[in-house]
């Protein structure tokens, strides 16, 4: 039977005590004749006592944050016991809750960052006070807002909207143009919401700036003496009065002015890339034209790898180029300069429903896995000695990895120390561009 289960030792004795109580009303009934008015007034007597003690309960249980609870016993002080206890838990969680809150709010205030918190459809929830300073958000006002109501900038809707929060963005600031923003989207692991991460790099920004302008400034200058030494070097090589022993310094001299030309003119390339600045509008390039021509070029050389080429889309690319262009004989030059003329070039061109792909693979010398991540860095070479050896500047791939950012792309390296590399552009799908006559090139 449940009932035994359900009722505590308190609930039996009250059970046991409204039983004797209606039982002695029986017997004096019985002896009174009386029967139904004495279980009349003790059954009502019971409810009165039952209802008074409900009463007070109530009356507590309203009030219980300033009140003492009541004394009763029985079943009714066992009730009072267990919502005392519950109180007093729900009271210490509160009081933790808010302690931790009002940590929270003072660690939050004194970050360096400001911190957006974004609901699901990008609502904000929360702010702390230096994303108040930055963005001009306004408490009351803003909580419930979009943020891309707020922070209107093309280039911060769009990283929202990309689902690609690691990569961040950097914006400036539209109402004081010497100040930049970064963003940063922290995503919860239920995805539901997400914390907006602002940093002032207004400094980082203006050091880089004049970092660039330096570097192009430099270049520029330096290009006007080299091109009057080379002048000089070009007229004295082809001075057939040339005390001969002199033939094979100018050589080597008019090799390493021209290792400083090229190193000058990539340069001079990559801070073009790095401030915007464009000479030619984009328009629909013919990708495996380049391709094809970069490979007459190289067939055209002394001692060459087999070149392959796989032309397997006839899709044009939204670009510019002479960027394109650069990406491409980058590439290529240096499968050439890291290949044996045993081995193997293969230049592909290919398209998919995610994007366009541009890949030079070779079987040449390969790279070990540690170097891989900084590849594109500016001057970085992975063997010094042999990368000048073949008249490699070090800018070669910065510059791949600045043209491809301007056309949405990526750069992947895949290579095995010995074995060869493959070098792949992947290009957004949004601008591939169906070509009207179809390419006679496709296998
Ligand atoms: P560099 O002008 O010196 O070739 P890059 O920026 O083009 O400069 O390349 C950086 C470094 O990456 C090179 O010095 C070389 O060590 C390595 N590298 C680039 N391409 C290849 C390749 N196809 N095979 C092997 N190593 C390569």
């Amino acid at each position: 039977m449940k009932i035994f289960g359900v009722l505590s030792p308190a609930g039996w004795r009250a059970v046991i005590r409204i039983g004797a109580a209606l039982f002695g009303a029986l017997l004096i009934g019985l002896v009174m004749d009386r029967v139904a008015f004495a279980l009349a007034l003790v059954l009502g007597a019971v409810v009165a006592f039952q209802l008074w003690n409900l009463l007070r309960i109530e009356h507590w249980v309203r009030l219980r944050s300033i009140e003492a609870p009541p004394d009763i016993s029985g079943a009714w002080g066992e009730l009072v016991a267990i919502i005392s206890r519950i109180h007093r838990r729900k009271q210490h969680h509160k009081s933790q809750v808010t302690g931790l809150l009002r940590e929270f709010r003072r660690l939050t205030a004194a970050m360096p960052e400001g911190a957006v918190l974004l609901g699901a459809e990008n609502e904000i929830l929360w702010f702390n006070p230096r994303a108040t300073a930055w963005l001009g958000l306004k408490r009351k006002r803003d909580f419930g807002s979009r943020i891309e109501n707020l922070v209107r900038q093309p280039a911060f809707i769009e990283y929202l909207h990309t689902g690609r929060p690691e990569k961040g963005v950097t914006v400036q600031d539209a109402s004081d143009p010497s100040r930049w923003f970064s963003f940063h989207l922290v995503k919860s692991a239920a995805g539901e919401r997400q914390l907006l991460i602002v940093r002032d790099v207004s400094r980082e920004r203006r050091l880089e700036d004049m970092r660039k302008d330096f570097v192009a400034n430099a270049s520029h200058e330096l290009r006007s003496p080299l091109t009057v030494v080379s002048g000089y070097l070009d007229a004295l090589a082809e001075d057939e009065d040339l005390d001969p022993t002199w033939t094979a310094p100018v050589q080597e001299m008019r090799r390493q002015a021209e290792r400083m030309g090229a190193i000058i003119n990539d340069l001079l390339e990559l801070s073009k890339l790095e401030s915007g600045e464009s000479a030619q509008e984009e328009r629909a390039v013919d990708v495996a034209a380049i391709l094809s021509a970069l490979r007459n070029d190289a067939l055209s050389s002394q001692a060459h790898p087999t070149i392959k080429l796989n032309i397997e889309s006839d899709a044009l690319l939204l670009g510019v180029e002479s960027e394109l262009h650069s990406i491409a004989s980058n590439l290529v030059s240096n499968a050439l300069k890291y290949t044996a003329p045993a081995g193997e070039i293969e230049l592909r061109w290919w398209t998919d429903d995610d994007g366009a792909y541009l890949s030079v693979r070779d079987t040449g010398v390969g790279i070990a896995p540690e170097h891989i991540p900084r590849l594109t860095e500016r001057f970085y070479r992975v063997d010094p000695g042999r990368a000048r050896d073949v008249g490699g500047s070090g800018l070669g791939l910065s510059i791949v990895k600045h043209a491809l950012q301007r056309h949405g792309g990526e750069l992947r390296v895949e290579s095995k120390e010995g074995l060869g590399s493959t070098f792949t552009c992947e290009f957004p799908a949004g601008r591939i561009i169906a070509r009207e006559e179809p390419n006679a090139a496709i296998r």
